[in-house]
């Protein structure tokens, strides 16, 4: 059994197998006496495994970002044992049967399709198979509905009821049998699952199925023995993934974190934390951000903050009142705040787009992620009756990270995986579209992970939206260097480049001459929203000089500029470059001198600041030993030496833990 990842341009999936791992353990409880079952996540692995020992069952998980691999090599595992029996499991199913028909006829490799919830499904799938003695087509011609299963006898489907798994508790544990001990080998990180459900139903979102909205959950024992478990045996890794839809809305995720609390005093792990926060309960979303002391990555997504797109979406999201506090609550922690916008939901436009950027970034939420509208297959929102209603205009695109030339079984396949992006509607222009992502790469560049952060204090002196200061600077280009203006027309261009209008045509792309050759070297496909903050990230002083540039015409704008406050501008600018740019060369420890007292400054008011002038105190800038070893270990885990790595480094890590340390000198 496998959950592969791509490999080609970095490990592109980097969590543990988790779904997979857990059919197995159920498999292995079950079925231990007749079958041996092993779990991989690396196609090599796989490989290697099927050379040496032929077996008679591949089952493989589907997402969107690796089903086109789990294809690719089931197909040439069933060329080197035309035995096998193939089944594919996972989210990247359809909901209806003549969907699904058409999806099972396009990978005809699949035999079974087990969709939902997969532990007592593929397990019940074994035993038919079992009483057949492993023939296929008798299982297929007996007709027989398998309960979240799914396969094709004489061109018809066949579909078993999508049937939850209501005692969860119940089920085995691939941490605590040990099955995932040779994960913490490798770098993967650990990803692990306390719930399952999520009560809400968005449209674009898998999990938003009515079937999916119960709530079940693991006892807090096993919770709380796989979480101390997984603490002890890590190797490598500072992170921690949990699964949970909705994670600190529960009042038994309290205690969850304080589980997680008592790991990371008694082991330092994990240092991040990251889960999907819930919608609502909000004051045991505060308890837990505040008990986890930084190390939550803690998001109010909203996806949009207006009334008709929500409805459209069916989506309801925490109260604006409630985003400020939980941002607030995250301040002075250096832990990060986010919140998800997506770009060209139904009846999205510029104008509601901006407003959904102006609400998340005016609230204090320190970082925003921007996701174009992906269609991802399954969900009500990819049906053609939605497609037409918003008039969507959906474009292939080679998804980012995930291509790659693939040697398997000595016969070689370019495969890719491919993304659906929604790129105008009845309501968002093509044009708009573009205008759009640029202003989501400024916000990209100026406001997520802190990077300017202090610069933007003086702006709240004088009651000035930093929204507004970086629409100035998409719509003032007279602003930019040639570096700035190079970066953000390269942007536009790539994020028009390679949209193709349908499967085979992308299909037929990625097989012409060195096109996945320039999707591994980054010439081609990359995620260019965060290609192109690592560029910025590189030309850090070119982009603080706009920023600076841009809050000098806005104080001017709100008659607050003078003399003084620019001389405070600029030793700030400095005072930022010197913490938070370069951080490779973190051997580096740089002297400086400012008139201006910056200590503590994220509890400051710009006016503490100007009242803290002095005759100049010596700085010293360093990383201490422990920020060497995280910023070593982040850097060759993400590979960020290259553009694409130091994009996902800066994605996702905590930047705030890896800026310099300073101490002032006494004079
Ligand atoms: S709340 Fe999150 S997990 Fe639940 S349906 Fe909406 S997007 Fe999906």
């Amino acid at each position: 059994m496998a959950d592969l990842t791509h490999t080609k341009q970095g490990v592109q999936a980097k969590c543990f197998p988790l779904g997979v791992g857990l059919v197995a353990e159920y498999i292995k409880q079950e079925l231990g006496n007749i079958l041996n079952v092993e779990i991989f996540k690396y196609p090599s692995d796989l490989e290697e495994k099927c050379i040496q020992y032929k077996p008679e069952i591949l089952a493989l998980s589907s997402y969107a970002w690796n089903h086109e691999l789990a294809n690719n090599f089931a197909k040439a595992y069933k060329s080197y044992n035309p035995e096998a029996i193939i089944i594919f499991g996972g989210p990247n199913f359809h909901h209806v049967d003549d969907e699904r028909k058409k999806f099972l006829l396009r990978y005809d490799v699949i035999d079974f399709f087990i969709f939902g919830e997969g532990e007592i499904a593929v397990v019940n799938l074994l035993h038919e198979l079992i009483l057949n003695n492993y023939d296929v087509n008798k299982v297929k011609n007996s007709h027989k509905y398998i309960n979240n299963c799914s396969y094709i006898s004489n061109n018809i489907i066949y579909s078993g009821n999508n049937i939850r798994i209501k005692k969860i508790k119940e089920m085995p544990s691939p941490y605590l049998s040990g099955t995932f001990d040779k994960f913490f080998k490798n770098d993967l990180i650990p990803l692990y699952e306390t719930t399952r459900g999520c009560p809400f139903s968005c449209t674009f979102c898998s999990d938003g199925a009515s079937i999916k909205n119960k709530i079940y959950r693991h006892t807090q024992e096993v919770i709380n023995e796989t979480l101390e478990y997984i603490a002890n045996k890590k190797e490598y890794i500072d992170s921690l993934i949990l699964a949970d839809l909705n994670f600190g809305m529960y009042n038994e995720d309290i205690s969850t974190c304080e589980k997680i609390a008592e790991t990371k005093q008694k082991y330092g792990y994990p240092v991040f934390f990251s889960a999907s926060a819930g919608k609502s309960k909000f004051e045991n979303i505060l308890k837990s951000v505040k008990i986890l002391d930084g190390s939550w990555f803690v998001g109010a997504s909203v996806q949009s903050t207006d009334i008709d797109v929500l409805k459209n979406i069916k989506r309801k999201n925490l109260p604006y009142d409630k985003m400020i506090e939980l941002a607030n609550s995250t301040k002075d922690k250096g832990s990060v705040s986010y919140t998800e916008i997506i770009l060209a939901l139904p009846d999205d436009s510029k104008i509601k787009h901006f407003k959904s950027l102006k609400t998340s970034i005016d609230a204090g939420l320190n970082s925003i992620k921007m996701f174009q509208l992906m269609l991802l297959t399954g969900t009500e929102m990819s049906g053609q009756e939605s497609i037409d209603k918003y008039g969507m205009s959906v474009k292939f695109r080679v998804m980012p990270g995930a291509a790659g030339e693939y040697t398997f079984f000595e016969k070689k396949y370019c495969i890719a995986e491919f993304e659906q992006i929604v790129v105008s509607n009845n309501t968002l222009s093509y044009e708009d579209y573009i205008e759009c992502r640029l202003m989501d790469l400024i916000v990209e560049i100026f406001i997520n992970n802190a990077t300017f952060y202090e610069l933007f204090i003086v702006l709240d002196k004088y009651n000035i939206s930093k929204f507004d200061t970086l629409k100035y600077i998409k719509d003032n280009d007279n602003l930019y260097t040639k570096k700035v203006k190079d970066i953000f027309n390269s942007f536009k261009k790539d994020t028009q480049q390679d949209l193709f209008d349908t499967y085979d045509e992308i299909l037929s792309f990625i097989q012409m001459k060195d096109i996945i050759e320039k999707h591994i070297t980054g010439e081609l496909g990359n995620n260019e929203i965060l290609d192109h903050k690592a560029l910025s990230f590189i030309e850090y002083e070119e982009f603080i000089d706009l920023l600076y540039r841009a809050i000098v015409c806005m104080l001017k704008e709100h008659n607050g500029y003078n003399i003084d406050i620019d001389k405070v501008l600029i030793q700030l600018k400095d005072f930022i470059v010197t913490k938070n740019s370069s951080l490779h060369n973190y051997d580096l420890i740089e002297q400086r001198v400012y008139n201006y007292d910056f200590s503590n400054i994220r509890t400051k008011s710009f006016d503490d600041i100007v009242n803290s002038k002095n005759e100049g105190m010596e700085y010293e800038f360093y990383h201490t030993n422990e920020q060497k070893a995280i910023i070593k270990n982040i850097y060759s885990s993400y590979a960020g030496n290259t553009i694409a790595g130091l994009g996902r480094l800066i994605q996702k890590s905590n930047m705030n833990i890896m800026y310099r340390n300073f101490k002032i000198k006494d004079t």
